[in-house]
């Protein structure tokens, strides 16, 4: 059973599925339209991805660089936000249906903006997830926080009893691109670095950091001069690059690989990060069954040149969901086309001629391979070393959503690129394995909450009540801490 979001107006109704750069963007720049927008998604935060390997190594804290959809939108009058995974798309319909712990909801549109970007890809071999955590959202960046700076912890346990620790101070991190790259970096700048100090039955510098991908080079869109500066920074680190080894297998304890020359070997090692594929949205099969859009190995959705479904003018679908002229999963194929999209809702409204194609005006890549270190790329011009860390500074701090969180940013980077401490290192058992918990409950979180309408509301009630009154009666009689 599903509940019907109530329309009670004739002005038009523009659904947004995702709150990250390709919702958050078009639902801002909606602000001033003559419509009510609706932004659904997966959480109620809007998500600085390109920063999530800084929150799992302890630099920033998760709230800034996850700020709430609701407080950004909060001035933005027409723009609500509903909190829920989108389980259908009816396109005949034109509703929405979305879900929060087995609650179901239906929303109608008249024009709906799907941005629900892309999940990590194992490359058909889904299972190597329980042990090897991606990082897309900011539970994956907590857990892998909780993991590294565990392994720590029970290497220390276990060294302090003459125990072997190798296969805890391992770290594997799989994918050399910007992510993985970023990971390693720092994983071996905090064992190198700020752990160096902390620990008394281990030495954290001789942790092994080991960054592996089938490719033949670090960084391919970045050229094969800036690839080969990145690996050479990175081995001066300490990192251990592994090139054209392709992972067969992965397990609690560590992972099978294949090299280039066919010979097989194992890495032992507990800590294992997967940063290697991406998969577009389930939401794009879904929309390409009905619409007849083509889908490509990606899962990513074949749009035309003005980013509409074919056949459906009422939908636009932006960011990493979308396979179009070749455009690079980035950020910015996400703000340009939901800006661009968000427009075209506008101008038909005001019954103006339709854009040109849409046409993304490339900004530049940029990574960093550890403090004060970083390369980029703009336009033809290729850039390394301290330049392009302070450019990789600039940008990122400019793109951070709101000023409270450029400000607290830029207090933890100061502490941390200054001094190499880093002040985000809590971690907790749950951060670590809640996702794994959650993944064995047949029905997930939806699990732990009683049905609708089945809460006992009065019992709990009255016994709130009677234990509240227990504990004023014994406060007035002075009766705590006597034997009765
Ligand atoms: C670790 C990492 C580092 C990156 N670094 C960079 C970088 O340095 N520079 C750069 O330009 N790009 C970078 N990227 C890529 C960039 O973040 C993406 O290209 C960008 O986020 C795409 O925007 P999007 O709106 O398409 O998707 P996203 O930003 O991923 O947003 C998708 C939204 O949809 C929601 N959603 C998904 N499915 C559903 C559903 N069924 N129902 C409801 N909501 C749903 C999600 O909760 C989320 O809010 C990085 C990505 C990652 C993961």
């Amino acid at each position: 059973m599903a509940d019907v979001n109530k329309r009670n107006t004739d002005r038009h109704q523009v659904v947004v599925i995702g709150s990250g750069f390709g919702g958050l963007f078009g639902t801002k720049a909606l602000k001033r339209a003559d419509v009510d927008v609706t932004m659904i998604a997966k959480t109620t935060h809007h998500l600085f991805q390109p920063l999530l390997y800084q929150v799992a190594t302890g630099i920033l804290s998760e709230g800034e660089i996850a700020p709430a959809t609701r407080e950004v939108l909060a001035k933005q009058d027409n723009a609500t936000v509903l909190l829920g995974e989108v389980v259908d798309v009816d396109l005949e319909a034109r509703t929405v249906t979305h879900q929060v712990l087995g609650r179901r909801t239906v929303t109608s549109y008249d024009t709906l903006l799907v941005a629900a970007g892309a999940g990590q890809s194992y490359f058909g071999n889904d299972h190597f997830a329980e042990f090897a955590p991606g990082m897309k959202s900011v539970d994956d960046a907590l857990e892998l926080r909780g993991r590294i700076f565990g392994a720590f912890e029970l290497a220390e346990n276990m060294a302090s009893k003459g125990e072997p620790v190798d296969h805890l101070l391992t770290f594997v991190v799989v994918g050399a691109g910007p992510t993985g790259v970023e990971m390693a970096g720092q994983i071996a700048e905090l064992s190198r670095k700020t752990l160096k100090r902390d620990f008394r039955a281990i030495n954290t510098k001789e942790a092994r950091v080991i960054l592996l991908d089938a490719a033949s080079q670090v960084l391919p869109p970045f050229g094969a001069h800036l690839g080969a500066k990145s690996k050479k920074a990175l081995e001066d680190l300490g990192v251990e690059v592994q090139l054209g080894a392709m992972v067969t297998d992965v397990d609690e304890r560590g992972l099978e690989v294949q090299d280039k020359s066919g010979e097989r070997r194992r890495i032992e090692a507990v800590t294992k990060i997967w940063a290697a594929g991406v998969q577009a949205s389930p939401l794009g099969a879904m929309l390409a069954e009905q619409s007849g859009a083509s889908l490509d190995r990606a899962g990513r959705i074949g749009v035309n040149p003005d980013l509409t479904l074919p056949g459906h003018p009422e939908v636009f679908v932006v960011g990493d969901m979308i396979a179009l002229n070749n455009l690079p999963g980035v950020a910015q194929v996400a703000i340009q086309g939901a800006k661009y999209a968000a427009k075209e809702i506008k101008g038909r409204l005001e019954d103006k001629p339709a854009q040109e194609p849409f046409k993304y005006f490339d900004k530049g890549s940029m990574a960093t391979i550890s403090r004060f270190d970083a390369v980029a790329l703009i336009g033809k011009v290729k850039l390394s070393g301290l330049l392009a860390w302070l450019m990789w500074l600039g940008v990122h701090l400019i793109y951070l959503t709101g000023f409270k969180n450029q400000f607290t940013a830029l207090i933890h980077w100061t502490v941390t690129f200054l001094s190499n401490d880093r002040s985000q290192r809590t971690a907790t058992e749950q951060q670590i394995f809640a996702r794994t918990a959650l993944s064995r409950l047949p029905k997930g979180a939806t699990e732990l909450v009683s049905e609708p309408g089945t809460f006992a509301a009065e019992d709990r009630r009255a016994q709130l009540e009677a234990q509240a009154e227990e504990e004023s009666r014994l406060t007035d009689a002075g009766a705590r801490g006597r034997a009765s």
